[in-house]
């Protein structure tokens, strides 16, 4: 999701709008199918299922802070009475997301979006799931945790399943409320044949799973989550987060992984994204990913070799060995992505990870453009 910020005094209501014709001539005007957030309910508006046509609206060609806000036909937007407006779905990404909620029962020490109570956007949801009107690949439902919001994630998935037949649904949970075989099973009948679920194990040692998330208990729920899911033949993806608490046991962590969950579809080992609880509690979490390529090129190779699906996210090519490079996914979300200096140079830059927007705050003391071999000899 992208934000702007700009001074809108004729918005008085949330309202969400797919762009349905760009500008023409010199006038930045752009024409919206859509509707207000607040008169849609499950999906339905209160006149129906028709949307109304926002007529077109003529918006500054710079928002407050001197960026552009160019969106694309299909990319649905929301306009929030504060000015701030925000491309909550991009017709041209793979990576995107429908937020649920921000509410979380964890607290993970290196969470990037620190949880928020009353947060819940089920209207929201709905109304964007009902505007967006190219079929996505794949579309993420993402939190805070999705699964507290129990009820409406149910019926968002059904809702996704029906409108999207043929696109993955990738829901990112901690799978903690999915230890109750009856509500992982409510899951699986409500998501598909189409859904996985990502879900975070960041340690082989309960207690230090427990310590990163902030609650005692966690790292066996989701265990047992995650078996329920494998028993319902849910897809489920493994994720962790590489961090000064567990970098060390990365090796044990991926054998941990091997014996105990072989029928996993993926496996994600990610960097940090410095910001939110990850900046504020950063000398807790810090370790530059130079400092844990032995571990992790040990973790690679081992679930490689056992045939598992493994890959790298969020990390730069120059940071990783050149065997790693084949792992290594350009996973971060297009509207955060972001490339320095070293990286104009870089014969590598098309195939790289590049950084979060927020690696300004911090990044590897390993990043350098890569040359093209023979300047290197
Ligand atoms: S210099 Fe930049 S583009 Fe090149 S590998 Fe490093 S981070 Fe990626």
């Amino acid at each position: 999701m992208k934000n702007f910020t700009f001074k809108l005094d004729y918005i008085h209501n949330a309202t969400l709008g797919r762009v349905d014709a760009l500008p023409v001539g010199s006038r930045n005007c752009y024409t919206f199918i859509g509707n207000q957030v607040d008169k849609v309910i499950n999906g339905k508006n209160n006149d129906g299922l028709e949307f109304y046509n926002v007529p077109s609206i003529e918006l500054p060609s710079e928002t407050n802070d001197g960026s552009i806000f160019k969106p694309n036909i299909g990319d649905v937007v929301l306009f929030n009475p504060s000015g701030v407006c925000s491309i909550e779905y991009e017709s041209v990404s793979h990576s995107n997301c429908i937020l649920l909620t921000e509410r979380c029962n964890s607290k993970c020490i290196m969470c990037v979006q620190p949880p928020k109570p009353c947060s819940d956007s089920l209207n929201l949801a709905f109304a964007l799931v009902e505007l967006i009107n190219n079929e996505p690949q794949c579309i993420g439902i993402t939190g805070g945790e999705p699964t507290l919001v129990w009820d409406g994630l149910l019926e968002l998935l059904n809702r996704c399943k029906e409108k999207f037949p043929s696109a993955d649904i990738q829901l990112l949970s901690n799978a903690r409320l999915l230890k109750n075989y009856t509500r992982s099973k409510a899951l699986s009948e409500a998501g598909g044949d189409r859904l996985i679920v990502c879900v975070p194990i960041y340690s082989d040692i309960d207690q230090i799973h427990d310590k990163i998330v902030g609650v005692d208990g966690a790292f066996w729920e989701a265990v047992n989550g995650i078996y329920n899911l494998e028993r319902l033949s849910v897809s489920v993806e493994i994720r962790t987060v590489v961090q000064l608490m567990n970098y060390k046991r990365l090796p044990q962590w991926s054998e941990f992984i091997y014996r105990f969950f072989p029928f996993v579809k993926h496996i994600a080992i990610m960097a940090l994204e410095p910001i939110g609880l990850s900046l504020n509690n950063l000398g807790d979490v810090w370790i530059d990913p130079v400092d844990y390529i032995k571990m992790l090129e040990h973790s690679i190779k081992f679930l490689n070799r056992g045939d598992m699906e493994v890959s790298i996210f969020n990390q730069q090519l120059c940071t990783l060995p050149r065997n790693l490079w084949k792992f290594s996914k350009k996973s971060i979300s297009e509207w955060k992505n972001i490339f320095f200096e070293e990286c104009e140079r870089c014969v590598e830059k098309s195939n790289c990870a590049g950084f979060f927007s927020a690696s300004k705050n911090q990044r590897s003391r390993g990043i350098k453009t890569i040359v093209p071999l023979e300047e290197e000899l």
